[in-house]
């Protein structure tokens, strides 16, 4: 275990003398915010992708991608990155610095049985994309169309053509909601935590049906 690199204020001046989003002190050996972060599970919707959690993450805070592509384990690189899988991610480490429930966490990550069904690159919904939302379900080959919008998924970016592995690296983290080579959007302003807009009844419902449809059917 590491040693705390400070001792932490007591956590009433902390809160007395916190700015509506802290600026963050890193602690170098963990590379993770070693203050506090502005995150609500809240944020969260159904079937929620670890990547479009982290995008929400780092929007909150500030943080730049190869921060929090740090989060994913001290073994990974966070330029090649990892893929967002069951095994390959540390969750009890990402859990100390995401106050997501580890069960959101597990449901965020594609399944190693599934591996072979799910798609290299990141495949997006574009109405989506505008409200900041990204699913595990997105990924899944046999699903071609978005399960609450009902528009084709798509994986390259319209301007440049470019498709971004599906992999947490640096260069996917930076690029929230936009195509990581040219930088153009993938259909909107994405989600920022001045606005956090829930997701309809509607299409938390459409996300659960199918989610439980295809990992439990
Ligand atoms: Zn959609
Ligand atoms: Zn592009």
């Amino acid at each position: 275990m590491q040693p705390a690199a400070f001792s932490s204020p007591p956590r009433s001046a902390a809160l007395l003398r916190a700015p509506r989003f802290p600026i963050l002190t890193l602690d170098e050996r963990k590379l993770t915010p070693a203050l506090g972060y502005v995150f609500s599970k809240k944020w969260i919707d159904p079937c929620e992708s670890l990547i479009s959690i982290l995008w929400k993450f780092e929007k909150a805070n500030a943080l730049p991608g190869h921060v929090v592509a740090r989060l994913m384990g001290p073994d990974i690189d966070p330029y090649e990155g990892v893929v967002p899988q069951l095994g390959l991610i540390d969750i009890r480490r990402l859990h100390e610095s995401l106050p997501v429930p580890i069960k959101t966490l597990h449901a965020s990550l594609l399944q190693p049985t599934q591996r072979r069904r799910c798609s290299g690159v990141f495949r997006h919904c574009r109405r989506c994309m505008a409200h900041g939302y990204h699913s595990v379900l997105h990924q899944l080959e046999n699903i071609y169309a978005c399960p609450a919008h009902h528009r084709s998924l798509e994986t390259a970016c319209r301007r440049c053509g470019y498709e971004a592995p599906y992999v947490a690296s640096v260069r996917l983290l930076e690029a929230p909601y936009r195509c990581a080579y040219c930088r153009a959007s993938y259909g909107g302003q994405g989600w920022t935590p001045n606005t956090p807009q829930p997701m309809k009844a509607e299409y938390r419902k459409a996300f659960t049906r199918r989610y439980f449809e295809c990992y439990f059917g």
